[in-house]
């Protein structure tokens, strides 16, 4: 019965001996950087000076490319990839499966009447647009089966690069009657949005030399690794990315001594080689830790331009599962993939950059471009503040549901958490006065409120964990991003927000220029302590996993959204559809699309995961714990035969309780395996996704931990070397 598991225990140690897998990182990692990227010095080498120009000034400016500069590109791209081994090229993309897709076309075309001659092709409709068959793809209703079709379009502001023999060229995917069904499309203008609502108040009120504003994203990204062999040995690892079973081992994490610990030799070479990799691709890591559980690492790049840091992302997920494959490892983004141990999340770092090289979330080194930090400051957490529910409903995910407000990252309120000297900066600001400012109010502020800011937060080394968004010296670090996320989704929110709440800010504060006859910087105050008043509320400075917080969030009015069926209920808003609307980030129908696609995702998963649940019950538990029971009643009536009826029972009492003990665990898991497969059913019968995700919550996700428990409690009871499923201790402490 066990068979599997310890033929994997087996093969594990046997792997453990050869040491095939060591990797030596060259000396100079930075020479392998960008080697496979089709990169701006890349460009500049195959590029003519008119194409290289058309596609900088496409980053740059947003400028659409010619057509003919189109099949210059193409035509230089597809040389390129030639001379690196390539063979194929595929439009690379992600759509919301979660995952990124691909579809491979040869470059490879025979030449028609050629006698058998073929050449290597790439024209530039090519690179623009390919049509792959999208019909399967999540679109939560927008095409109909007799318009199945979607097509990929080029991205040029992020770079091509190659994969094995693949060129892969970042796209938007669409349908054809216009709607986005990825991520990318909508982050694009989300940033698009941004970029012009703050270029516009940077130039008024800051620096006329802006001309363009890039929000940064620097991710922090959290995994998993498992042996590959005990991995296979557990069928709902397998199967929903997550142990469903399993008592907690002795050793947990509760010593604290795997976090920041030396990091295991087998582990290092995965590193190692993940780092080569990315290097290659121009994904810029730079640190690597162990986190907080046992098995549990985090790796982290140098931020970049938030579309290509999302796409950084996407691609590394897909590189790290297969660089953990080739080291017999198996990796897990779940965001919770062992009860009792922390989950995995992925910290969004966000923050926006001009290009004169300023980053607007960082103090400066004077009055006037400290109150530009205010400005952007203060506006995001009004932004924040004002669209709580849209960003609480970004990072929802059934998987996140067990993460949030578990005490291993923050709860479903959202608060903003500045640390104590910026809370006094902004109460110090609440205090100005309404309409014009005398000349001593100015020069006081000038002095001691504003010109204090960058010293202040040299020595404000504040870092609050437990904080949903956390300021952190010059940008926000979003912490409570599930792992297996894509970052665009909260990018997107997160940018349109901010797109939206800088336009009213500046309606507002021109208003008062221009009809009140205020000075600039009076008006900016102005509105800056009406902003600080409106969004005190999510301020929140101590420890947000403890109850008391609960407690005082609910006295505030915050909501605490705490499942995934809640949040996006919320989405669908009058007030989040026009702020979508307004920007023209999506349609009244996207929105409502993309809402049906994560209710039937939460749906889904949580159905095969209780049903995976239900037949390990039924399949596994329950005949191992029969099977020791029937040890056990041999043991008895063993000792009776021997002692005889009136002294064996003085021997056999503990059996005899194992016995009737093991009889009502299983009597659980049989009855309530039984009500779980009927409640799933019922579920399923409900005729909206709305409805049917609020009962998997309701009905089906309860049963979960009635089934669990009594499992777990038939672990400890069984015999070590019948149990069938690999053990915690096994799955989290051999490396
Ligand atoms: P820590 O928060 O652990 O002290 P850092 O402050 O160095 O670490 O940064 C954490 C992450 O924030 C890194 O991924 C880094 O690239 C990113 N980051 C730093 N500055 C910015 C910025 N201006 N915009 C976006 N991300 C940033
Ligand atoms: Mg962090």
């Amino acid at each position: 019965m066990s068979y599997l598991r310890f033929k994997a225990l087996e093969t594990l140690s046997f792997k453990n001996f050869r040491q095939d897998n060591a990797v030596t990182v060259p000396a100079k990692l930075s020479e392998l950087f960008c080697t496979n990227v089709f990169s701006e010095e890349t460009m500049r080498e195959y590029l003519t000076k008119e194409a290289f120009g058309s596609i900088m000034d496409a980053i740059k400016k947003g400028v659409k490319i010619p057509r003919h500069i189109a099949d210059q590109v193409a035509v230089a791209m597809k040389d390129w990839a030639l001379s690196k081994g390539a063979t194929h090229y595929t439009h690379w993309f992600q759509p919301l499966t979660g995952s990124t897709a691909e579809k491979h076309d040869s470059f490879f075309t025979p030449i028609e009447g050629g006698g058998g001659r073929a050449i290597e092709r790439f024209s530039g409709s090519m690179l623009i647009q390919q049509e792959p068959d999208a019909s399967s793809f999540p679109n939560g209703g927008i095409r109909n089966t007799f318009e199945a079709r979607g097509y990929t379009a080029w991205d040029p502001t992020s770079p091509a690069f190659i994969m094995g023999t693949t060129l892969c060229i970042p796209s938007i995917f669409i349908s054809y009657t216009g709607e986005t069904l990825d991520y990318k499309a909508p982050l694009l203008r989300a940033l698009n949005a941004v970029d012009e609502a703050a270029t516009e108040v940077c130039r008024a009120y800051f620096d006329k030399n802006v001309t363009k504003v890039t929000p940064t994203l620097g991710w922090e990204q959290e995994y998993f690794l498992v042996d590959s062999a005990l991995y296979q040995s557990r069928p709902d690892l397998v199967i929903t990315g997550k142990t469903l079973l399993g008592h907690s081992p002795a050793k947990g994490q509760q010593l604290d001594d795997h976090y920041f610990g030396s990091i295991p030799t087998r582990v290092m070479n995965f590193m190692k080689e993940l780092e080569i990799e990315s290097m290659k691709l121009g994904i810029p890591v730079t640190t690597r830790h162990n986190e907080v559980a046992p098995n549990q690492f985090e790796l982290a790049p140098m931020f970049e331009e938030a579309n290509v840091a999302v796409d950084h992302n996407s691609l590394l997920m897909d590189i790290m599962a297969r660089v953990a494959h080739k080291h017999h490892f198996h990796i897990l983004f779940h965001e919770k993939p062992f009860a009792g141990v922390n989950g995995s999340g992925k910290h969004n770092n966000w923050s926006l950059a001009t290009d004169t090289g300023e980053n607007l979330l960082s103090p400066g080194k004077n009055p006037k471009k400290n109150l530009q930090f205010l400005t952007f400051f203060v506006n995001t957490l009004k932004a924040v503040h004002d669209y709580a529910d849209l960003l609480r409903a970004s990072i929802a995910s059934a998987s996140n549901d067990h993460r949030l407000g578990a005490n291993e990252a923050p709860p479903a309120i959202i608060s903003a958490f500045i640390g104590t000297q910026l809370f006094s900066v902004l109460e110090e600001l609440e205090k100005v006065t309404d309409g014009k400012l005398s000349p001593e109010e100015k020069t006081e502020l000038k002095l001691n409120v504003v010109g204090k800011i960058p010293v202040i937060l040299l020595d404000n080394t504040d870092r609050n964990r437990t904080s949903p968004f956390a300021f952190t010296g010059n940008k926000f670090e979003i912490r409570a991003v599930g792992s297996s996320a894509n970052c665009a989704e909260v990018m997107t929110v997160m940018n349109s927000i901010m797109a939206k709440q800088l336009q009213t800010f500046k309606k507002e504060v021109d208003a008062l220029i221009y009809k009140d006859g205020l000075k600039k910087d009076e008006a900016i105050f102005n509105i800056l302590r009406e902003y600080i008043k409106d969004s005190k509320n999510i301020m929140f400075e101590g420890d947000g996993y403890s109850e008391d917080w609960a407690e005082e969030a609910k006295k505030r009015g915050l909501n605490n959204l705490k499942t995934t069926p809640e949040a996006l209920e919320r989405e669908l808003d009058a007030k989040f559809v026009e702020l979508y609307e307004d920007l023209g980030i999506y349609t009244h129908r996207e929105i409502e699309a993309r809402n049906e696609v994560k209710l039937e995702k939460y749906g889904s998963v949580i159905a095969i995961e209780a049903t995976v649940l239900a037949d390990i019950t039924r399949n596994h538990i329950i005949p191992c714990a029969l099977n020791y029971q029937n040890r056990l009643i041999e043991n008895v009536k063993g000792l009776k035969e021997i002692f005889g009826e009136s002294e064996f029972k003085n021997f056999a009492k503990e059996q005899i309780s194992m016995i009737s003990q093991i009889s009502e665990y299983v009597s659980v898991l049989k009855i309530e395996s039984e009500n779980l497969l009927e409640a799933i059913a019922k579920a399923k019968e409900k005729s909206s996704s709305q409805e049917v995700a609020f009962a998997f919550r309701d009905d089906v996700l309860p049963y979960f931990e009635v089934l669990r428990s009594a499992s777990d409690a038939l672990e400890m009871i069984v015999d070590d070397e019948l149990w069938p499923l690999t053990k915690y201790r096994e799955l989290l402490f051999t490396r």
